[in-house]
């Protein structure tokens, strides 16, 4: 029997792949594809996943050619700009990556740390029992492993063969997406700007049209209209309809290199874990405004990891399993909350929706508004504990720090937090308390830092902090770490 199967090798099922095998697992990920998909999906990633890349050392691969890489001047939230220039300790960082060279990216990595990704294998079934979970192949045959995820994406049949609903709501306009060649013209911009357009959202009567370039020679361009046919392939007749019909002309647009068309879609799953099967990504969630889906679905992948990696050793305190939706849950319905919100924004128009965004950019204007929704967009607000199986102490009392992420405090020898979690293991961070845990599992790295938060912090492979301060150690390694001896 093996250990993990991953189902989908998106970027999700890729990322627990990395995530598990850099913590010992050798997990085998199965994708229908044949081939990895060459969609243009995700043109970046934004919040905590990038920190998460820079933990794994991974930040400088990742942003290699990339077209914008660090802390972004601005956000446009629902078309309501969020301006951060002058927001001094801004959290979010934009990472720009097309989305195929990062699961390129993503896989090649897997491979090197000893994941297997099997592509041409779709599952059609499973069936569990207390032991493990059975799939059933698209050529008949079968593959059994304790745990299962499924990371198959927005119509998950890991999700529907697990038994979880996926309640929610469907846009009910459709946007066409198109990326086109524009060749040496570079001044194609200014040609749409002397036809009254401009680069962004550009509002009509009859919709919203995209305008915006994120590589040299390609115009990416957008249509989003109501009552138009759903999902599918996009001819590039259809795709001149759509932008007759929202501006009541042609563009001259430049040859397509490639076209779709999506429905936005708001939906969570009900359950996160069915016994041995979980969900991960867009199998778990879809946010119907852009920018917050990888964020989450992959920083679900690295808190599920090193949990799972953990079950597999023995090593998984009581209840460590079930914090996975404890956590991760409330993460996507803030995330969910706050992409509902820039939909509406978005989309609602005349002058009722005009003085929505008039309001909000000024709102916006204030700090601690805007330094709010930083904070949602980064990470959803969320500081993992209350409400969690394993929440004991770390309620309210707790040290602030605790089930948040570690701040990349600068230390001792020009070094950083993050270079400390590059190989996946826990961390006990002590910064002069004199702490210490003798376990092979958990590395002990004694050192200064300037202004230390803490005595001491016990770091989870995820980032999180475990626990903070100078009492009650023992007992956290053990609720998290299962580590049964005493401090040394
Ligand atoms: C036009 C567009 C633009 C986007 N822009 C952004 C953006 O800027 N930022 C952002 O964060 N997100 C963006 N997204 C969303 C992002 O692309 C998805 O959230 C992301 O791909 C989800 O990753 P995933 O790994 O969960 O699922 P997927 O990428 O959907 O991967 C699922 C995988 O599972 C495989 N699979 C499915 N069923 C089976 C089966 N039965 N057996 C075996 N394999 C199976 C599929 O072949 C696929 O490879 C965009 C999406 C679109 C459509």
């Amino acid at each position: 029997m093996d250990d993990v199967l991953i189902v989908g090798a998106g970027p999700v099922g890729l990322m627990l792949a990395c995530e598990l095998a850099l913590a010992g697992v050798r997990p085998i990920v199965l994708d229908k594809r044949p081939e990895p998909s060459e969609l243009p999906r995700a043109n970046g990633l934004g919040g905590q996943i990038v920190d998460l890349l820079d933990h794994r050392g991974l930040l400088e691969r990742f942003s290699a050619g990339s077209p914008f890489a660090g802390r972004p001047p601005g956000f446009p939230f629902g078309s309501v700009p969020l301006r951060f220039a002058g927001l001094a300790d801004l959290p979010l960082r934009l990472l720009m990556i097309q989305q195929p060279r990062m699961e390129r990216l993503l896989a090649e990595r897997a491979e090197e740390l000893g994941a297997e990704i099997r592509r041409g294998c779709e599952v059609l079934s499973l069936a569990q029992d207390e032991e493990g979970v059975t799939l059933e192949l698209g050529d008949r045959r079968r593959m059994r492993a304790r745990y299962v995820v499924g990371c198959d994406g927005g119509r998950s049949g890991v999700r529907r063969e697990a038994g979880i609903g996926f309640p929610g709501t469907t846009d009910d306009e459709v946007l066409r997406l198109g990326h086109f060649a524009t060749g040496a013209d570079t001044g194609i911009f200014e040609a749409l700007e002397t036809d009254g357009l401009a680069p962004g959202w550009n509002r009509t009567p009859n919709g919203r049209l995209l305008l915006t370039s994120l590589q040299h020679g390609v115009l990416i361009a957008g249509v989003r209209e109501k009552g138009a046919p759903g999902d599918g392939p996009v001819t590039p007749e259809d795709f001149r309809a759509a932008v007759r019909r929202v501006l009541g002309r042609d563009l001259p647009l430049g040859e397509p290199l490639w076209l779709s068309s999506t429905v936005a879609q708001a939906r969570l799953a009900e359950r996160y874990r069915a016994g041995r099967v979980f969900l991960a990504g867009d199998a778990a969630h879809l946010f119907p405004a852009g920018g917050s889906a990888l964020n989450v679905g992959m920083t679900d992948a690295a808190n599920l990891g090193w949990k799972l990696a953990a079950a597999l050793r023995g090593r998984a305190s009581e209840g460590l399993l079930d914090t996975y939706e404890s956590e991760r849950r409330p993460v996507a319905e803030r995330a969910l909350m706050q992409t509902r919100a820039q939909a509406v924004l978005d989309r609602l128009e005349g002058e009722d929706g005009a003085a929505l965004r008039e309001l909000l950019t000024e709102v916006f204007a204030f700090e601690e508004p805007l330094r709010h929704v930083a904070g949602l967009l980064h990470d959803s607000g969320v500081r993992y504990g209350p409400a969690h199986p394993l929440a004991g102490r770390y309620g309210p009392e707790a040290h602030p720090l605790v089930g948040r992420f570690v701040p990349d405090l600068a230390l001792a020898g020009g070094r950083r937090v993050a270079e400390l979690m590059r190989e996946g293991r826990p961390v006990l961070l002590d910064l002069g308390g004199g702490a210490t845990l003798d376990d092979d599992w958990i590395d002990v790295v004694r050192t200064r830092a300037d202004d230390p938060p803490a005595d001491a912090l016990l770091i989870r492979p995820d980032g999180y902090v475990a626990w903070a301060g100078t009492d009650g150690l023992a007992e956290a390694a053990r609720e998290w770490f299962n580590l049964t001896a005493s401090p040394a």
